[in-house]
């Protein structure tokens, strides 16, 4: 038991509520300081008049995460299961197919081949680390694959879809620890039977709620972002706009990027404040049409693509089972995001339904409505769905990503050894970081 221990979480995103609990449960006394006037952080659900639930942020469990299940039984809450009616579509090089070609599926066996070789708490110390670190992921895959469509497909999926970046920003390295983190490109990949199978009826906001609800009166604040953190051989302190908060430890419960914006005295050792330099935040868009019904289903089409180019990487049908109305997903990464941001909203919104009409046909181009959410302009959030260490990064900052300098420890789903990136690795990372904070001498 941790009786009398003082515990400051900075971040109530998934991570940081995970990490109050744990501290709270063994007996610490856990203040929790969120910037936002909400918990969550990367997630958020809007309701339609009809409450056709539209999660904007994070929304989608799968098998294997484990402790996500359980927090949300735990609280009360229950999954159903995502959309998956009708064959999916892949759009490669103009042609419309049922699935990539074969040798697509070969370069996916290979990576995952060499994923497997990672120790994901130490992906720096396989032996062709410092190869693969200094590959960035778009040469290779066109060395690997044979031909641009294949790479560039490739590039889409795996670089635009699990990191939101370009396959031209982000290492082999990276990439592979990533997939070796969540069980390699099936796990990831997949809808049902992979990360993309279940929803949290109420979205993963309610489960936030609920887990904010479980902390003791008076732990959580909101509206107090943490400006500065001072640490000392007696303690550490947390400065808000409205004063401090003083600890035994503290707990930056942040992606990498976000941390790095704190000021810390002492200032952070340098390989630790480079690796917040070095750890961007990914680019995603993610926009939700809305139809009458999902119309698409009546021709054979889930509503699910992933296409070689365009604004759109990937679309899902994300229609709830007690709605009648049809929505459809769709997602843009990297530069086509960055694209799309440039153009005015009639534009973008233009953009927008001539890619879903390619997808599942004219009536798509008619929505009752298209619901547009960017976490980049975001100030605490910054981009999403998470960071990644840029080429060449892994060796020299890598070991820092979890090393507690003094008594502040580093939680955030980025500092994740299994499913990094996601809920479930953000709650698995606020876990562990209790428990360092507990086992402190
Ligand atoms: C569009 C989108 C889709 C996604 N899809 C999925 C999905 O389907 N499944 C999945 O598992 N994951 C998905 N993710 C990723 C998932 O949302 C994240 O992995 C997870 O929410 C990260 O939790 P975290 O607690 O580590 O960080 P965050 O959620 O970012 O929490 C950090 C918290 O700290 C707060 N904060 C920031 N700076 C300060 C400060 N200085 N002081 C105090 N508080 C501060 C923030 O407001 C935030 O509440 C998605 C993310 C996005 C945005």
């Amino acid at each position: 038991m941790a009786d009398g221990l003082r515990v400051v979480v900075v971040g109530a995103g998934f991570s940081g509520l995970a990490a109050a609990l744990a501290l709270t449960r063994a007996g610490a006394q856990v203040r929790l300081l969120e910037a936002r006037d909400r918990v969550g952080g990367r997630v958020l659900t809007r309701w339609l008049p009809d409450v056709t639930q539209l999660d904007l942020g994070a929304q989608w469990i799968g098998p294997t995460q484990d402790r996500m299940y359980a927090l949300v039984a735990e609280h009360g809450l229950a999954t159903f299961a995502s959309a998956a009616l009708g064959a999916p579509t892949v759009l490669w090089a103009g042609e419309r197919r049922a699935e990539p070609p074969a040798r697509a599926a070969r370069v996916l066996g290979l990576l995952d081949e060499y994923a497997a070789r990672l120790d994901p708490s130490a992906p720096w110390q396989a032996p062709e680390a410092a190869q693969w670190d200094r590959t960035v992921l778009g040469g290779w895959l066109r060395a690997a694959a044979g031909d641009d469509d294949t790479a560039d497909f490739l590039g889409r999926l795996l670089a635009g879809g699990l990191l939101a970046t370009g396959a031209d920003e982000v290492s082999l390295l990276h990439l592979l620890f990533y997939l070796r983190s969540a069980g390699g490109t099936g796990p990831l990949l997949g809808m049902a039977g992979g990360a993309q199978q279940d929803r949290i009826v109420g979205g993963p906001p309610a489960l936030a709620e609920r887990m904010a609800a479980a902390l003791p009166p008076g732990a959580l604040t909101l509206a107090a972002p943490v400006r500065a953190v001072e640490q000392n051989v007696d303690g550490v302190t947390a400065w808000t706009d409205t004063g401090r908060v003083n600890g035994d430890a503290l707990v930056v419960a942040l992606a990498p990027a976000l941390a790095g914006r704190i000021r810390y005295a002492p200032p952070l050792p340098p390989l630790r404040d480079g690796l917040t330099q070095r750890m961007p935040m990914g680019s995603a868009l993610k926009v939700h049409a809305v139809y009458p019904e999902p119309f698409w289903r009546a021709d054979g089409l889930s509503g699910v693509s992933t296409s070689s180019a365009g604004p759109l990487t990937e679309t899902v049908d994300n229609s709830t089972p007690t709605s009648p109305l049809g929505v459809l997903t769709g997602f843009s990464y990297a530069s086509d995001a960055a694209a799309l941001r440039e153009m005015s909203p009639e534009q973008r919104r233009r953009c927008l339904l001539d890619a879903f009409v390619t997808v599942v046909g004219s009536q798509a181009g008619d929505p009752v409505d298209l619901i547009e959410y960017d976490w980049s302009a975001e100030e605490w959030t910054r981009g999403c769905f998470s960071g990644a260490l840029t080429p060449g990064a892994w060796g020299a900052y890598g070991p820092h990503l979890r090393t507690p300098v003094g008594r502040v420890y580093w939680a955030g789903t980025e500092t994740a050894t299994r499913w990094s990136g996601y809920l479930e690795g953000a709650v698995r990372a606020g876990e562990r970081a209790a428990a360092e904070v507990l086992a402190r001498p």
